[in-house]
C-alpha cells in the first residue's frame, strides 16, 4: 500500500493510528517529511510518500517527487494507494495532479478524507458530499476520518485489509 497526500494533511497522524503505534514521525514544519519511508505492518510494505504541495518545494523538488510517485504506482505488486484529502478544504491543483497520476496508475485507490472531527456534523455531512461527488473514486472507497478521535480508522483498515488479500489472490 502507497501513502500519498500533500503536506500536513495528516498523513503521520493516520498512518500512527492504523498502525496502532508510532511508526511515523509527526512534524511539526509542513514539508518536513521528504524521504520515502517504508515500513512493514504485518507482512505488508506500507509506503509512506513524501507529502505534496508544500509552496516552498523548488520546481526540481517537485519533477523529483513526481518521478518518485510515477515510479511507486508503477510498482510491481502494489495493492493499492490511500490517497489523503483535507475534509475541510477543495483539492489543490496539486490534488488534482495527483488524481491523474493515480487514474494514469489503474491500481485501486482508497481516498482518506481527513481530520473529521474539525467540523461540526452539519457541515461535515455537505462537505463529504460535495467532494464524494467530486472525486473520481467509488462510494465505497470514501471514508471519512480522524485520527484524533479514531472514526473510520477501523474502516479504513478494513478496506485496505481487503485490497492486500484481493492483491494476493
Ligand atoms: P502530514 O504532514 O500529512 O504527515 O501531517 P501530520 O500527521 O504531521 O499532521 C499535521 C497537523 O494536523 C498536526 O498538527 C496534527 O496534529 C494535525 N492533525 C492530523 N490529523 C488530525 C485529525 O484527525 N484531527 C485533528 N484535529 N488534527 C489532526
Amino acid at each position: 500500500m502507497a501513502f500519498v497526500g500533500r503536506s500536513n494533511v495528516g498523513k503521520s497522524s493516520l498512518l500512527n493510528a492504523l498502525v496502532g503505534q508510532r511508526v511515523a514521525k509527526i512534524s511539526a514544519t509542513p514539508g518536513k517529511t521528504r524521504m520515502l519511508n517504508v515500513y512493514a505492518v504485518s507482512g505488508a510494505y506500507f509506503l509512506d510518500l513524501p507529502g505534496y504541495g508544500y509552496s516552498r518545494a523548488s520546481k526540481a523538488d517537485r519533477v523529483s517527487f513526481r518521478r518518485l510517485v510515477d515510479h511507486a504506482l508503477r510498482r510491481e505488486g502494489l495493492a493499492g494507494v490511500v490517497w489523503l484529502l483535507d475534509l475541510r478544504r477543495e483539492p489543490s491543483p496539486d490534488d488534482r495532479a495527483m488524481q491523474d497520476l493515480l487514474a494514469e496508475g489503474g491500481c485501486p485507490v482508497l481516498a482518506a478524507l481527513t481530520k473529521g472531527d474539525k467540523l461540526p456534523q452539519g457541515q461535515r455531512r455537505s462537505r463529504e458530499r460535495e467532494l464524494r461527488a467530486d472525486l473520481d473514486v467509488p462510494e465505497d472507497q470514501i471514508i471519512v476520518t480522524s485520527a484524533r478521535t479514531g472514526e473510520g480508522v477501523a474502516e479504513l483498515r478494513e478496506a485496505i485489509g481487503t485490497l492486500l488479500r484481493d492483491a494476493v489472490t
